[in-house]
């Protein structure tokens, strides 16, 4: 649909008109995702973090999908995969879905040199099940910890060193190379009953590519620790793979008062390092950081290695380790 023309209706008709015709863009298939957004009035801008950070209306939700209809420039990659945008609109719009198919592998080389940095060699084992801690859980310091809990918790597990990212990063930018890190990951990852990892952006990406996996807490087993404390849901754990309740019910049946903050669950606020935003924009990124620290006032606890970063959290590998 030519939104030219469908401007020109808009200005011309009465109210009424208005209306029917909002009616007729909600019921448009999905392939005019942008075209019903760039329509839209900004509906979820208020849960969009990127919009908090930066104050610009260009990098708003409905703005960023007008930009990208019209050729779109950098402001379509100052975007999270958070989803918020979809949480909160009625036509379940996801703006970073759209507007990762425009981009073009641009900065795919910021992504190469962070990779570098945190890459490690790591030994090699074999077992039954596969554990892919993903790359932002070598950031995290997360690695170590976890083979620790596994090896102390008896799972028969493998790590493999042929792949250390899914491809997300790359995939997240329209960089090509992304194919290949999926096909890599689907030919390790063939080898192995299952796959288990700290990252829920992994598992999420995994998931998709067809490959038995799951969040790592899926292994765990609780032990009375007690005490109170607050989870963050990690944007893709709660929105993309639609784990809420579980990890709740993990932690309390490890005795913990859970005190939930503002914004908990499917309606949680970004930590602002998913995706790769951060590494194309850190100072936003840590606004968006700053914004979600404050709406705690106990510990944080989590289950993704970017929010873990972001708000100096512990994950739940980290507090059942304590006390194994
Ligand atoms: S994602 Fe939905 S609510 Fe948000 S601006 Fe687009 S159409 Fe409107
Ligand atoms: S995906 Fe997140 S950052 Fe991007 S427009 Fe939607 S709410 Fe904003």
């Amino acid at each position: 649909m030519n939104p030219k023309f469908l401007m020109r209706i808009l200005e011309k008709t009465d109210l009424k008109t208005k209306l029917r015709l909002a009616k007729v863009i909600t019921k448009l298939g999905s392939g005019d995702d942008i075209v019903k957004c760039m329509l839209c009035p900004n509906m979820c801008l208020y849960a969009c973090p990127v919009f908090d950070a930066e104050k610009r209306l260009t990098v708003s939700p409905s703005v960023k999908s007008r930009i990208a209809y019209f050729g779109g420039n950098e402001a379509i990659y100052h975007c999270l995969p958070c989803d918020a945008c979809k949480e909160n609109c009625k036509m379940e719009i996801s703006v970073n879905d759209n507007l990762r198919n425009l981009r073009s592998g641009k900065y795919a080389e910021k992504i190469d040199s962070w990779l570098s940095k945190i890459s490690k060699k790591i030994d090699e084992r074999e077992g039954r099940i596969l554990y892919f801690p993903g790359c932002r859980t070598f950031e995290a310091k997360l690695f170590e910890p976890t083979l620790e809990y596994l090896e102390k918790i008896g799972i028969d597990f493998a790590v493999n060193s042929d792949i250390i990212c899914c491809g997300m990063p790359y995939f997240e930018l329209g960089d090509k190379r992304y194919s290949e890190h999926f096909s890599k990951l689907k030919k390790v990852a063939s080898q192995y009953e299952m796959v288990i990892s700290n990252c829920p952006h992994c598992v999420y990406t995994m998931k998709g590519l067809g490959i038995k996996a799951e969040h790592m807490f899926s292994v765990m087993k609780p032990l009375k620790i007690g005490g109170s404390i607050s989870y963050h849901d990690p944007c893709i754990m709660a929105r993309k793979l639609g784990l809420v309740e579980e990890p709740r019910e993990f932690l309390k049946a490890c005795g913990f008062e859970l005190i939930e903050p503002a914004f908990s669950g499917r309606q949680t606020a970004c930590c602002g390092y998913g995706g790769v935003y951060r590494l194309l924009y850190p100072e936003n990124a840590e606004k968006i950081a700053e914004r979600r620290r404050k709406q705690f006032e106990s510990e944080i606890i989590t289950a993704c290695p970017a929010c873990k970063k972001a708000l100096n959290a512990k994950d739940l590998v980290e507090i059942v380790l304590e006390v194994l």
